[in-house]
């Protein structure tokens, strides 16, 4: 009975780029020790790259010596802090996808690439006076002339900035030379509103009182904070924090993507002055490695960003602040398919500390966790300032003549309220909903002969598809009921409604609020800006225009159609579609004036519609919830997606028949599927999509993490990606 005590020795897990499950192991570099959370360059294949340590553990000498040397460390202190490495290494086992992604969440993109920790110093471009009053045509080269007129538009610009605008550094150099312009030091601190003092907190109304005391300061609680648009949610946030940051904690605030708006950002500030830093899409590399550094040191006391700022090193984080925690934005779409909300509430339970859900319409997941007790809710009732909505009104477009998608009752009431001095918000929904075959004159919908379900209308192969059963056709061209020729997909109509309205109300302004007329914070400024100072004008937009955007003129506001969501093959697209109606209503009567909200609908006395049109969300809700339970889908089940391209459609559909098979074969989940997707060709791929469904969350991981482990993402020129909790099923 001897045993030979081998000596052991230390190596370190260390996290690389690439599609690796796990971390790699490196031997130590002969200089000496390396720490969790610290940059290393290490070997990989040919090249060298930089890695995160992630752990360190004992071997044998034999297997060390099988290992590569961590070449250089980075970093002299850890970056990232054994909490988040632990939630990263979470992250990385739920939404069983590459460590690496996961641990890189936690960097910026600067810091990833091997660059300093340290503050960095910004630069940005500045006209001279000379250059301010230069006319842009008395320049010789015409991309000079361009910078230089940008510049005198825009005021100073970083060099990524200016790029983006397709302004390159020998243009503005040249610029510089001839000294109309030149380079000073940028502030990477977010821009603060000139002249505005720190703003007292507004004494509490009842409601706003409880749902704060409802908040347990310095233990894990989750609150779901559920009131109206104006109801008051954000001073009850502002004071949440106000008590953390005396204690002397720091305080994450995340917001949807196109939620980080100045005026957020100002309402902020305006609170508690510069002590914030903003993480968002809006910033340049620079910008964001010195937020971060700012977060990560400590010296900002608020960090406010969007979804991938939950991720944020925070020393001494003790509120985590979700704001409109139901908005799909904080779930990641490609790769790496992490839910920022989720993300967020593990780790406030890792750092027992308390977290506000924020909602005017919260997802079903978090009201079913509030009404098991999970969580405690607290609801506003009243708006804290403006006026009470009516009933909403709904415009019967069977009994309607219209035009381009607007009945004529809509422009009536829309010239009403721009001939009283008003503006109007006119509301177009192009989310991508599973839309239906349907006729204009009369409202027939093509249904599938075999199932009690609606056909799906596939635009790539011009057909109708049943998502149940796989019925498939040609869509009708006269309508069965009524033999009308007007027939086509739902929701089709809006984008002609849109160009329209340009010629029913010419001289009134069309201040557009969607993807292509805003790129960027800048535009979406812009075009705020000019609501503010515009008199009588129509805000044409889409799920952009139902964000937290405060419009006081706004009197009325129209729905075009909501209709395809409540046919959808998706079955969240009714939540998304009564969260979607309830946002959009909610911007009516903001300010002082009374506001109303008006619904076009082939089917307005669908009983979906009812508690809808009383705005209460919850009756709606409750329905929801009751059929998901029956159905056995979240919150009652557990749903993950897999989805496959090919330029084969075939390859594709028969790869994910082959997993379905697999799976089913374990006698744990239910599958559906594989069907093809809605927009079932991007890229010259098709995609087919494959559901899975348990009743429990440990067993859908553990059949699930052999086919990740076993199959590579590219494999028989089919390419392939699982999404856990998906939120987008088509
Ligand atoms: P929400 O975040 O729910 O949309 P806000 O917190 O933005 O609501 O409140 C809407 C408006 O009401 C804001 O102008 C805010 O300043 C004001 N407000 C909020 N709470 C109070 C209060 N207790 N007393 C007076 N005004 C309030
Ligand atoms: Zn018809
Ligand atoms: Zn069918």
């Amino acid at each position: 009975m001897t045993t030979t005590l081998a000596s052991t020795v230390t190596i370190a897990d260390i996290v690389v780029p690439g599609p690796f499950q796990a971390p790699l192991s490196y031997c130590l570099p002969p200089s000496g020790e390396v720490l969790p959370g610290q940059r290393v360059r290490v070997p990989l294949r040919k090249k060298t790259v930089v890695g995160l340590v992630t752990g360190k553990r004992q071997v044998s000498e034999e297997e060390a010596g099988r290992l590569k040397p961590v070449e250089a460390i980075l970093d002299e202190e850890p970056l990232v802090g054994a909490s988040l490495l632990a939630i990263a290494d979470w992250i990385s086992r739920y939404y069983l996808y590459d460590a690496h992604s996961a641990y890189l969440l936690a960097l910026p993109a600067t810091l990833r690439n091997g660059d300093a920790a340290a503050l960095a110093e910004e630069e940005q471009v500045a006209l001279t006076v000379a250059g301010e009053h230069l006319e842009p045509g008395q320049l010789k080269g015409e991309r000079q002339q361009q910078a230089l007129s940008w510049l005198q538009a825009h005021g100073p610009g970083t060099p990524s900035e200016l790029r983006s605008q397709g302004i390159q550094r020998p243009h503005w150099q040249g610029l510089v030379k001839k000294r109309l312009a030149r380079t000073e030091a940028a502030s990477a601190s977010p821009r603060t509103p000139v002249g505005e003092l720190k703003q007292p907190p507004l004494p509490l109304n009842d409601d706003q009182q409880a749902a704060l005391d409802a908040l347990r300061i310095g233990q894990f609680n989750a609150l779901l904070l559920e009131g109206i648009t104006g109801s008051g949610k954000t001073e009850v946030y502002l004071q949440a924090m106000a008590s953390v940051l005396n204690a002397g904690q720091r305080v994450l605030v995340l917001v949807p993507e196109i939620g980080l708006t100045p005026q957020t950002l100002a309402r902020f500030q305006q609170r508690f002055g510069d002590k914030l830093v903003a993480l968002h899409s809006g910033l340049n590399d620079r910008q964001r490695h010195n937020a971060w550094l700012r977060a990560k040191t400590g010296e900002a006391a608020i960090v406010l960003g969007t979804r991938s700022a939950v991720m944020t090193p925070i020393p001494d984080l003790g509120l985590i602040v979700v704001d409109e925690e139901h908005d799909s934005s904080f779930k990641q779409q490609d790769t790496l398919r992490y839910h920022a909300r989720d993300v967020a509430i593990y780790r406030a339970r890792q750092s027992g500390i308390p977290v506000i859900l924020g909602s005017a319409t919260p997802s079903l997941e978090s009201l079913h966790n509030a009404q098991s007790g999970r969580y405690r809710h607290a609801r506003l009732q009243q708006r804290a300032q403006g006026h009470r909505l009516d009933r909403l009104e709904t415009i019967d477009m069977r009994r309607q003549q219209h035009q381009d998608g607007l009945s004529e009752r809509l422009v009536h009431r829309v010239r009403q309220h721009l001939d009283s001095g008003n503006q109007v918000l006119l509301f177009l929904n192009r989310r991508g909903y599973a839309p239906s075959w349907f006729c204009t004159a009369c409202g027939w919908m093509a249904d599938c002969p075999f199932c009690d379900a609606r056909l799906t209308y596939h635009r790539s192969r011009h057909m109708t598809l049943c998502h149940h059963c796989g019925y498939q056709a040609r869509p009708e061209t006269t309508c069965p009921d009524c033999g009308s020729h007007e027939l086509m997909p739902l929701g089709a109509g809006t984008e002609r409604a849109e160009e329209a309205l340009g010629q029913l109300f010419g001289d009134v302004p069309i201040i557009r609020f969607d993807r292509d007329a805003i790129t960027s914070a800048k535009t979406l400024d812009a075009q705020l800006s000019r609501t503010q100072e515009a008199g009588p004008a129509i805000l044409v937009g889409t799920q952009m225009l139902a964000k937290g955007h405060h419009f006081d003129r706004v009197t009325l506001v129209g729905i075009l159609d909501m209709d395809a969501g409540l046919f959808s093959a998706d079955f969240r697209a009714r939540e998304k579609m009564g969260q979607l109606l309830i946002q959009v209503a909610g911007r009516a009567g903001r300010g002082e004036r009374a506001g109303e909200v008006v619904l076009q609908s082939w089917h307005p006395d669908h009983p979906f519609f009812e508690p809808l049109l009383n705005q209460d969300y919850a009756s709606f809700a409750q329905q929801l919830l009751t059929e998901r339970e029956r159905s056995g889908l979240p919150p009652f089940g557990y749903l993950a997606c897999l989805r496959s391209d090919s330029a084969y459609p075939k390859r594709a559909e028969q790869w994910l028949g082959e997993m379905a098979e697999r799976l089913l074969a374990t006698g744990e989940v239910r599958v559906f599927g594989p069907l093809p997707a809605i927009l079932s060709r991007r890229a010259g791929k098709h995609r087919f999509i494959l559901l899975v469904q348990c009743q429990s969350r440990a067993r859908l991981h553990a059949v699930l993490e052999p086919l990740v482990r076993d199959y590579p993402r590219q494999h028989r020129q089919v390419s392939w990606h699982l999404d856990i909790d998906p939120i987008d099923l088509m």
